[in-house]
């Protein structure tokens, strides 16, 4: 316990599965989870919570680790953004979320705030969220009893900071099946915040002798949480990446800001943001490209 400014705090500092499971079961609606802390801390500031209790999931081990298997990866829920960013692993099959992990916040804010805590707080701007959803990440859930669930990550993720996560319930990790694609992430960002994205965006695509094929392209902060881009999709598909029709690309990320979010009074600058967004991808995909054949 530790009171500070006339608060005080309980911690539960679960150090493995059993303890944690312990802790769910005592938990009540003025308790926490906390992970990095980086987006609790300001809710609780805001709330102006001074006595609560928090579990503290920075000493489970099985949340820390991304692990490898022949057909999937699995990232714990407590990785932080600078472990994800240098992972070899992120790195070489899901370079997407590498590069949204390294364009979070600022250097202290990553190596303290997780993917777990990124796409739990549902925020529509998190930046590693598009990228789990463009993979189709699984999330393995934990609850009080000891039990776990697989859930389609973009299913537990309601957006405008709500999930559907019970209340005695945690995300231990992500499952991602391996993939033979390449993908890129880009955002744009308020300097203010210090980088909080205003429009942020994910492109996975296999790509055959230059050609894009199953492209999956997900939008953030234009709607309650990162969305599927259909339009974007339909205008890539098949395209070759050396060679895409700006001007219909253009025509149709324009179509999708207005099919997201048709009466909001940023939708005029988010339309050239979000083009931006799809050309830098698009720009980060040929490097990729050009690396893969060398
Ligand atoms: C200055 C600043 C800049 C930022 N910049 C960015 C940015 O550029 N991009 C971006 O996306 N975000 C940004 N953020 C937001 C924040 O840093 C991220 O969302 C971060 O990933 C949250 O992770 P955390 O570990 O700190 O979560 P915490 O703050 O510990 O938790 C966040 C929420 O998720 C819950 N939670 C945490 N872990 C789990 C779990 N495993 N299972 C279930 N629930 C869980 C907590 O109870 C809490 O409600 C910024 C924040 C700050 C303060």
């Amino acid at each position: 316990m530790c009171g500070k400014g006339g608060g005080t705090v309980n911690f539960f500092i679960p150090k493995n599965l059993e303890e944690l499971a312990d802790a769910l079961k005592e938990k009540d609606e003025n308790t926490y989870l906390c992970a990095g802390g980086t987006d609790l801390v300001i809710h609780l500031r805001a709330k102006k919570k001074f006595h609560y209790s928090l579990i503290d999931l920075t000493h489970l081990e099985e949340m820390k680790k991304i692990q490898e298997t022949e057909d999937r990866i699995m990232i714990g829920a407590g990785v932080t953004m600078t472990e994800l960013e240098k992972s070899p692993v992120i790195r070489k099959y899901i370079p997407a979320l590498a590069k949204a992990a390294s364009m979070v916040g600022s250097t202290q804010i990553r190596n303290r705030a997780t993917v777990g805590g990124n796409a739990a707080n549902a925020s529509q701007s998190s930046d590693t969220t598009p990228v789990l959803f463009a993979y189709g990440a699984e999330a393995v859930v934990f609850n009080e009893k000891g039990e776990k669930k697989i859930c389609l990550l973009d299913d537990i993720i309601e957006g405008l900071e709500k999930n559907l996560l019970k209340d005695r319930e945690i995300i231990l990790q992500f499952v991602i099946k391996k993939e033979n694609a390449l993908s890129g992430f880009s955002k744009v960002g308020s300097r203010k915040a210090v980088t909080i994205s205003k429009i942020n965006g994910c492109i996975k695509a296999t790509v055959r002798e230059g050609k894009m094929q199953n492209v999956i392209v997900y939008l953030g902060a234009v709607g309650a949480k990162a969305s599927k881009a259909p339009y974007i999709e339909k205008a890539l598909e098949g395209q070759w990446l050396e060679g895409i029709h700006k001007k219909e690309l253009k025509d149709a990320v324009y179509e999708q800001i207005e099919n997201n979010i048709p009466s909001r009074a940023s939708k005029h600058y988010k339309k050239s943001a979000a083009f931006g967004v799809i050309d830098d991808i698009l720009g980060e995909l040929r490097e990729l490209a050009g690396e893969v054949e060398m």
